[in-house]
């Protein structure tokens, strides 16, 4: 029987596995056939986990059959290659882990594992995370599915188009500044940047501690809440994750305001991005959704500010890739040549420019300078988000200023790159949840492009991101 894999959801997966329509091995061996197919060209995967995925579908089969089955069981997931799986490969594309084989499991993997979910391997991004197109991945870039001259976006761009072309049902990415929702709108798929401290990290390479956050990306609105409601929750091993007992989802209101901040939409966005924008804000209005003009005094600091408090964190947590403890080792004479030549060669030139960065807005005499007026200011922001959801249940902006790009067209203009993160990166800065939704097409080059519509929600509002994005995908 051959599986229509393009339709298929988690909910269509578990009841077809369940009535026996196909066995979770079936389905597991129809998605490794399409990485075969199609993983030469596209390089979403950098390791495929074939035998270990196979024993975990054979597991999966045992639990339908036995009736302990939950709605994750036998669900083939592709795995961003910075988040540890036992015993697998984890590289975070960086040659520093060349060889690198995870010794534990992420505490979301474990949870994944418990549900019974199947791992069919390590997807790509960029090194370290540091990116918005896999361009800087050690491994090679990852061709977006819709148009193999153009990027998959970043840094989760292995985990967006691993699910765009079917070669996985869903994935897990993480965001630090828009890595999961910038690829999820450049291949068409829902990505889900949780609350800050929502999901543990335990386990996931750490790029920018006050900003990451692990979530799904998937074909659906309903898939991200699956997988969101299995990974969520405390975590002794994460301090930054909220306890349970502090956990207070806003209300869910059929009808919602919605927040448009227009002041923030100026230059740079792309013409077709903005023609799709407004249409998206008819379709909200016609769903019984009230549109309203906010403004954010201070969003346009967002991405300068990001781009110190990151790098800060990147050249801090950077530092423990040493050559002793994790990977790669180059010899030199003494033990700080050692350090400096492992660096040197196993770091590439993203990494280094941010761990440059980092230390510089770090060091004494610059510290006051940038990263103290950079948190000052991150706390202003936090006001500011406050303060407009008072009056509305969600804002609204375009997931990414323009559509994928072509391969090399932004890969020696950093700042450029930079500034496709200017919607995505101020939810990070404040801690909000926020998802990405496909939103429509545009045209470039005879070939049909994907856009994507951002929502952000009140802190722990990722209950209302489901509604609205359910609502405007019409799931039911
Ligand atoms: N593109 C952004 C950056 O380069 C976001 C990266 C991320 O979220 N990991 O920092």
């Amino acid at each position: 029987m051959k599986i229509d894999l393009k339709n298929l959801n988690i909910r269509k997966a578990h009841d077809s596995m369940k009535s026996g329509d196909f066995s979770a091995r079936e389905l597991t061996e129809a998605y490794l056939g399409v990485i075969k197919e199609k993983n030469s060209n596209i390089n979403a995967y950098l390791h495929i986990f074939e035998e270990n995925a196979l024993k975990q579908a054979d597991e999966a089969d045992k639990r339908f059959r036995d009736g302990t089955a939950v709605l994750l069981t036998g669900i083939p997931m592709a795995i961003k290659n910075n988040i540890l799986v036992k015993g697998e490969i984890t590289t975070a594309s960086s040659k520093i882990l060349e060889n690198y084989h995870a010794i534990y499991d992420a505490t979301v993997i474990e949870k994944l594992k418990r549900a019974g979910a199947v791992f069919l391997g390590g997807v790509n991004l960029d090194e370290f995370a540091m990116g918005g197109s896999t361009e800087n991945s050690a491994y090679g870039v990852t061709k977006n599915p819709y148009d193999d001259t153009r990027v998959s976006g970043g840094s989760s761009g292995g985990s967006a188009s691993a699910v765009a072309m079917d070669g996985a049902l869903s994935a897990l990415g993480t965001d630090t500044g828009g890595s999961i929702r910038q690829p999820s709108s450049f291949c068409g798929t829902v990505g889900l940047k949780t609350t800050y401290g929502r999901v543990s990290r335990y386990g996931a390479i750490a790029m920018g501690s006050s900003l990451d956050q692990i979530g799904p990306i998937a074909k659906t609105v309903d898939d991200a809440e699956i997988i969101y409601d299995c990974i969520k929750g405390e975590d002794k091993m994460d301090s930054q994750t909220i306890p349970e007992n502090l956990i207070k989802e806003p209300k869910i209101k059929e009808k919602m305001t919605i927040g448009v901040p227009r002041h923030f939409m100026k230059d740079g966005v792309d013409l077709d991005v903005m023609k799709n924008f407004e249409e998206s804000l008819e379709k909200l209005k016609s769903l019984g959704h009230e549109i309203k003009e906010i403004e954010l005094p201070n969003i346009d600091y967002s991405l300068a500010t990001y781009y110190i408090i990151m790098p800060a964190e990147v050249s801090t947590n950077l530092a423990r890739f040493d050559g002793v403890r994790f990977g790669l080792l180059k010899e030199g004479e003494n033990g700080i040549q050692d350090y400096m030549k492992t660096r040197a060669v196993g770091f590439g030139p993203e990494a280094r420019r941010r761990i440059i960065l980092g230390t510089y807005v770090l060091s004494a005499g610059y510290y006051d300078a940038y990263y103290n007026k950079a948190t000052a200011l991150r706390e202003i922001m936090k006001k500011d988000f406050v303060k407009a959801f008072e009056n509305v249940d969600v804002i609204l902006t375009p997931t990414s200023p323009i559509p994928a790009f072509k391969i090399g067209e932004k890969a020696n203009d950093p700042v450029q790159m930079y500034l496709a993160d200017i919607f995505t990166v101020s939810a990070n800065m404040v801690g909000v949840p926020a998802i990405s939704v496909p939103s429509g097409f545009t045209e470039r080059e005879g070939k049909q492009l994907p856009l994507g519509i951002q929502f952000m929600a009140p802190w722990m509002g990722e209950n209302v991101l489901f509604k609205i994005g359910k609502d405007f995908l019409n799931e039911k």
